[in-house]
Formats: structure tokens, C-alpha cells, sequence
């Protein structure tokens, strides 16, 4: 009886794992969890202190992404244990960006909330967010801001201070700390945006270009106390190239052929003046007294050469458009976002 108990319940599990329960809850935290053995037990007693006694129907997607040690056997015990929880196996270290996007993938919360699995972040804060995504004005996202970061100074705060400067100034979103990973989101400005690589912390940058309104609050930080960090210097470098791929998605995304054109154009404009630079030299000026003629001027190769640059941004410019139109159409996306649609009728159905 018992076998047969346990056959019909796996593949139960197994489908939750692959899509969220059916239903809607206020809350839902994530966390992504890879090799974090000695902090889990201790992760999901202090979520449980911070958020019983706030009364929300909330959920715990907990995300093992490949860990090598016993996290896996532990959080199949935390589900066994608490009806809120929700374990993702990941089939491999896919990394804590993807191990994010599958446990965002899979709630049903109004709110989503992604924290650290390693107790550097304070579930405490959790309530705190939610107060102030939901005061006044109403936000879509309240990022967390590790005003006091309890991380190595040379490899990690830094290179974080920098980093955060130049996101800021070439994405326009007004926080301090992109890296942190407490961050309160509501739901339906996640369903915009797609992570991939080390994007969660441009999110509020990619939320921000489709509309979202974004305020931050400062954060508990607290020293790690077990399990060693992933990360080094090497991620000062991803997140920038990064940074160089989010600018391009929050520019051009939409008008891939105003980049190429305005590329084309400065280009048509150079092979022009080079060309006409080599004419004068054959008549004697810019350093030809004697007269160069045109088919011995190593100019007019460059100029020709420009001029073949010009036509192939415009071909590539045209490609860009029509490969982000099939992108756009056979997704569904829109190239705009409305935040509410007011009429006549709607308001009770809406409250
Ligand atoms: N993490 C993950 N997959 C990885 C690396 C990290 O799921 O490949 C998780 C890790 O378990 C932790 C969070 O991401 O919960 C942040 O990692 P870490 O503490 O190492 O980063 P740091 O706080 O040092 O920036
Ligand atoms: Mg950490």
C-alpha cells in the first residue's frame, strides 16, 4: 500500500515542478540555492518569523541550481515539512540568473520577491518592501539597497560602487544598488521582460524602459556566516558586457534600423569626404603640389570601401528590423505597455 502511495505521489511533485500551482497567493519569495547546506534550515525559519505574522497567503519557491552537496535532500525536507514551499530541482548549475527566472516562472504571487538563499539578505525586510511598493505613490518595483554591505572591500564592494555608477548613468534608473538581489516586483512588470545571462540586475533597468515605476529602500546586509561566495572579480566584467547589451535592448530594441541607418549615414558622410579630399588632390592640393591622380590615391579605395560599409549597414539595419517585427509578432509583445485601462463600469471589478 505504501509503495503505491508513493508512486501516485511522485509524478505529482514532478508536475508542480514544471508548472505553478494553479491559483493565485499575495506573495511569492524566491530563492535561488546552490550549495547552500548549512543555510537553509535557518533561511526558511527566519522567512517563516517575517512573514506569518503578516497575515499574506505567500509561497516559498525554493531553487536548487545544480548543488553538489545535501541543499537538494534539505529542501525536499522543508516541502515535505511546509505546504508553502515549492522546490525546483534544476538538472544542472545553470546559474542564479536562470535559477531566478525559473523560480519567477513558476509562482503565482501578486508580488515576487527574489533573496539570497544565504542569509545575507534579511527576510525581515521583506514586509518592509512590501509597505513601501504598496504606500503611497503605488510602485512597481522597491529595490533593496545594501547601504552598509558586509562584503570584501577590493573584489566586491569596489568594483559594486563602480559598476553601479555606470549602469545608473547609462540606464537612467535612479537607485544604488543593482546587485541586490531583495527587490520587490510586482508581478505583471516581470511578465515583460526576459532574463537571460547575468541580467537580474538590470531588470529594474529593462522593467523601467517598459514603464515601471521604481523606488528603493535601504536593506539589511549581513556577513555570510556559511557556505563560500560564487562570485570574484570576473563579474565586474560580465555585468558590464552586459550593460552593453541592455543598452542596445532599451534603445534599439524597438528601431534596430535607426542604429544601422545613423552608422550608414556617418559613414556615406565619411566616404564622401574622403573622396573628395582625393579630387583635390588631384589638382594639386592637401599635400600634393604635383597633382595625385585619382587611380594611384589609396583615398579613393578607402572611400569606395566606406561606401560598401554604408550599403551593408542599411541591408543589416533592414534584417534587425524585420527579425525584432517577427520577434515582437510571434511573441505577442507590444512595443508599448499600458498600466491601467479606465472606464466607464470597470471600478468594481477592478477593486
Ligand atoms: N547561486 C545560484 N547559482 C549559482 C551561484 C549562486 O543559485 O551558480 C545562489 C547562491 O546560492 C545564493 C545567491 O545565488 O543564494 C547569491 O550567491 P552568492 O552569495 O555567492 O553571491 P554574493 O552574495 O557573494 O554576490
Ligand atoms: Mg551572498
Amino acid at each position: 500500500m505504501e509503495a503505491t502511495a508513493i508512486e501516485t505521489e511522485r509524478p505529482a511533485t514532478r508536475h508542480q515542478q514544471q508548472t505553478p500551482r494553479p491559483g493565485r497567493c499575495d506573495l511569492s519569495v524566491v530563492a535561488p540555492v546552490h550549495n547552500e547546506e548549512e543555510n537553509l534550515r535557518e533561511l526558511h525559519k527566519q522567512l517563516t518569523e517575517a512573514l506569518a505574522p503578516t497575515g499574506l497567503d505567500y509561497e516559498l519557491i525554493l531553487v536548487d541550481d545544480g548543488s553538489t552537496d545535501t541543499s537538494l535532500s534539505i529542501l525536499r525536507e522543508l516541502a515535505q515539512s511546509d505546504p508553502r514551499v515549492t522546490v525546483l530541482e534544476l538538472r544542472r548549475n545553470f546559474g542564479q540568473t536562470a535559477a531566478m527566472a525559473a523560480g519567477i516562472d513558476n509562482t503565482r504571487g501578486d508580488v515576487i520577491v527574489p533573496i539570497d538563499a544565504d542569509l545575507q539578505n534579511d527576510p525581515a525586510d521583506i514586509p518592509k518592501l512590501l509597505d513601501v511598493l504598496n504606500g503611497e505613490p503605488r510602485y512597481d518595483i522597491v529595490s533593496g539597497w545594501r547601504k552598509k554591505r558586509q562584503d570584501k572591500l577590493f573584489s566586491r564592494r569596489v568594483p559594486s560602487i563602480i559598476a553601479n555608477k555606470i549602469i545608473r548613468s547609462l540606464t537612467n534608473v535612479p537607485i544604488h544598488d543593482f546587485g541586490c538581489t531583495l527587490k520587490a516586483y510586482r508581478r505583471e512588470v516581470l511578465e515583460d521582460v526576459s532574463l537571460s545571462s547575468d541580467l537580474h540586475r538590470f531588470l529594474p533597468a529593462l522593467a523601467a524602459w517598459h514603464g515601471a515605476k521604481i523606488t528603493e529602500m535601504v536593506a539589511n546586509h549581513r556577513p555570510r556566516t556559511a557556505g563560500v561566495t560564487k562570485y570574484g572579480l570576473w563579474r565586474t566584467v560580465r555585468v558590464v558586457l552586459d550593460l552593453i547589451i541592455v543598452r542596445f535592448l532599451g534603445t534599439y530594441m524597438t528601431k534596430p534600423l535607426y542604429f544601422f541607418g545613423r552608422l550608414g549615414i556617418l559613414s556615406f558622410g565619411s566616404a564622401l569626404v574622403v573622396l573628395g579630399v582625393a579630387v583635390a588632390q588631384k589638382f594639386g592640393w592637401f599635400w600634393q603640389p604635383e597633382g595625385l591622380h585619382l587611380n594611384r590615391n589609396i583615398l579613393v579605395s578607402l572611400s569606395a570601401l566606406m561606401a560598401f560599409f554604408t550599403v551593408q549597414c542599411v541591408m543589416f539595419g533592414i534584417l534587425a528590423e524585420l527579425l525584432v517585427r517577427v520577434y515582437h509578432d510571434r511573441q505577442g509583445r507590444r512595443i508599448y505597455r499600458i498600466r491601467e485601462v479606465i472606464r466607464q463600469g470597470d471600478d468594481e471589478s477592478n477593486s
